[in-house]
């Protein structure tokens, strides 16, 4: 028996998606689930976009070639899932960094398109033992909210500015209020020399400063390729999830032989920067789902509201009741059962639903529904008042 706070519990209780030992380690979305997984990757898509990201796709699988230039063949091919295509070997993509480089090369930019920002809802893939799997925090396939921005190196310091800005605000929409920042230095094993390291983590430390976060030092902690500012959520039991990223590159850029023409015509090595606010989806919303015990935020809820009415009488009233939610972007249910109320309710506690609507003929006489809030509280109030207060407590987050 699982933990009722478990996620892998709480998405079944939810009805949001199951794993099964044919797909080890891939998840079988069900149609609440996906509306939830929709909601965070519009959140991020939104950001993205008033970012000057544009969004891209790129094919998941690749020959040989591409992956002993990125130093994937050689350093993690384990983890890769191998294709074969006549005596060709190939590769699904465990990261999406090659192919947007690959972009780059063919847009052939010039300092005038710097920086290049590119967003993917990057699908990857990951061999992962079979013992190591758990739930939605170690998958093999998954995707993530993944974005690389090429540019100048004077323009690094504002682009790390840029993404770090309103982070927390970002992070809190979901729940979380505790961000931690953490700087990760170079490790012992490591490309590049000392001069490039000194500037690449200069940038980041002025950044990281400008952008008024205070960082964790972890010395050492570094990627081989370049530093990074993590951004660590803690959750409700205390834990700490590391999920947002920003890291520069030093190494692919370099490996793809990447340049642009800068103002005096000269082919100029960029900056390559690798970001994610979430990391994988997936692992997000298993984080999210346990730091809520499923009672998610109303505007992430797959089902708001649920509108029930009680008695003959009141079911035509609630049921344009609903339906007038529905046309305002509300995700409602019409429980119009022949149950007992306390059974409705009941039922729509146990879906962690945010808002129930009782309708009886009292408040069909008195042109007003009952609202009872999860944690217990109700009160009545007036259709159009109630309507009101309804959309706007659904109405996703960006759009507030
Ligand atoms: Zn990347």
């Amino acid at each position: 028996m699982l933990d009722e706070h478990d996620h892998r519990a709480l998405g079944q209780r939810l009805d949001l998606f199951h794993l099964q030992e044919e797909a080890p380690g891939m998840v079988f979305w069900h149609p609440r689930g996906l509306m939830l997984y929709r909601m965070l990757e519009e959140h991020v898509r939104q950001r993205m976009r008033r970012e000057g990201y544009e969004e891209v796709r790129t094919p998941q699988i690749y020959a040989q070639p591409l992956w002993e230039r990125s130093g994937h063949w050689e350093n993690f091919r384990e983890n890769m899932f191998l294709v074969e295509d006549g005596s060709r070997h190939l590769a699904v993509k465990p990261v999406s960094c090659p192919g947007h480089i690959e972009l780059v090369q063919r847009m052939n930019p010039s300092y005038r398109d710097l920086p290049l920002r590119l967003g993917e809802f990057g699908l990857v893939h990951r061999s992962e033992p079979g013992g190591a799997l758990h739930g939605l925090f170690r998958l093999r396939q998954f995707t993530q909210d993944d974005g690389h921005i090429f540019c100048a190196e004077p323009q690094v310091v504002d682009e790390v500015v840029g993404f770090a800005r309103s982070l927390r605000e970002f992070y809190a929409d979901f729940g979380f209020d505790d961000v931690q920042v953490a700087f990760s230095g170079r490790p012992a094993a490591r490309a590049g020399g000392d001069d490039v390291w000194d500037k690449a983590e200069a940038w980041l430390l002025d950044a990281a400063r400008q952008a008024g976060l205070e960082c964790r030092m972890q010395p050492g902690q570094g990627a081989f390729y370049g530093p990074k500012l993590e951004f660590v959520l803690k959750d409700r039991l205390g834990r700490e999830w590391q999920c947002g990223t920003i890291q520069l590159d030093l190494v692919l850029p370099e490996r793809f032989d990447l340049r642009y023409v800068d103002a005096s015509g000269a082919r100029v090595r960029p900056v390559m920067l690798h970001r994610a606010l979430l990391g994988s989806l997936e692992r997000f919303i298993g984080v999210l789902l346990e730091h809520h015990g499923g009672a998610l935020p109303a505007w992430l809820a797959p089902l708001q509201v649920v509108v029930a009415p009680v008695g003959e009488v009141a079911q035509d009233s609630a049921r344009r009741f609903a339906e007038r939610l529905r046309r305002a972007g509300c995700r409602v249910q019409f429980d119009g059962r022949g149950e007992s109320l306390s059974r409705k309710v009941l039922d729509a506690r146990q879906a962690a639903v945010p808002f129930v609507v009782v309708v009886g003929e009292r408040e069909v006489q008195a042109q007003q529904v009952r609202l009872r809030l999860r944690d217990g509280a109700q009160r009545d109030a007036g259709w159009d008042d109630a309507l009101a207060e309804l959309v706007s407590a659904c109405r996703p987050a960006a759009d507030a």
